[in-house]
């Protein structure tokens, strides 16, 4: 009897297909490092020919495309500029020094070198270098913060605010500002691993070239530190104007 009903049901529902093995996807945050933040087709986006400027205590951002070159002239030496790199369209994407330091396997980007994005592919290759050869992978960008703690009282211009100067002079709003590559900064860091800032040594007219291994937005700013704990832009608190030229 059992048997027959048994059989009876088994004719009324057809047994349901034995479901395939349901391929598990991966969450957004184990693949990609972020989500995509997709810039704008913002008209400001375009490639300048022309040198440009980087004003003294101020910003500069350019877009550059795949195989261009970036020639950053320091025209009085010394002066150390704060660079930032974020690939085009996806602002998610950003030239990190952790992921630069890992890939090229020390302190300092050189000639020949590379950077990294958090993505792990290359951002740019420095392959021109005239100054000495000191471009430091270690310091934050300088802010009203910092300023604030030594002692500066009102506003004081910063490389932090800098970066967000230029990236609305372009059109763009990355979701944050990455770590910099401090270009010609003096960093060195002692045997017992603490750090000193010795005078730069970069010479006028010295310059780095830098070939874009991907679509890009690249930005700078003439560092406006001045203060004399830290002679980071050189003796007696020059800040001076630099330029750049996209080839
Ligand atoms: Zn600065």
């Amino acid at each position: 009897m059992a048997a027959r009903k048994k059989a009876a049901r088994a004719k009324r529902k057809p047994a349901a297909k034995k479901a395939a093995p349901r391929k598990a996807a991966a969450p957004a945050y184990m693949t990609n490092n972020g989500p995509r933040v997709v810039a704008p087709k913002a008209p400001r986006l375009k490639v300048i020919p022309e040198p440009q400027i980087i004003p003294a205590r101020h910003g500069k951002a350019a877009f550059v495309k795949k195989g261009m070159h970036i020639k950053v002239i320091n025209d009085k030496g010394m002066q150390v500029l704060d660079n930032w790199a974020i690939a085009y369209p996806d602002l998610n994407e950003y030239m990190t020094m952790e992921h630069t330091r890992f890939e090229i396997n020390r302190l300092r980007v050189k000639k020949s070198d590379a950077t990294w994005t958090n993505r792990r592919r290359k951002m740019f290759t420095m392959v021109e270098d005239t100054s000495w050869g000191y471009h430091d992978t270690q310091v934050a960008s300088c802010d009203i913060f910092l300023y604030k703690n030594l002692g500066v009282k009102g506003y004081h211009r910063s490389c932090t605010d800098n970066f967000w100067q230029a990236c609305a002079d372009i059109g763009i709003a990355p979701p944050h500002m990455p770590g910099p590559l401090n270009l010609f900064q003096h960093t060195l860091v002692q045997p017992d691993e603490s750090y000193i800032y010795p005078l730069p040594k970069a010479k006028p007219g010295c310059y780095v070239t830098l070939r874009a291994e991907q679509d890009m937005i690249v930005l700078f700013s003439a560092c406006p530190f001045d203060l004399p704990q830290y002679p980071v832009n050189g003796p007696g608190g020059q800040i001076n104007d630099c330029h750049l030229i996209v080839y």
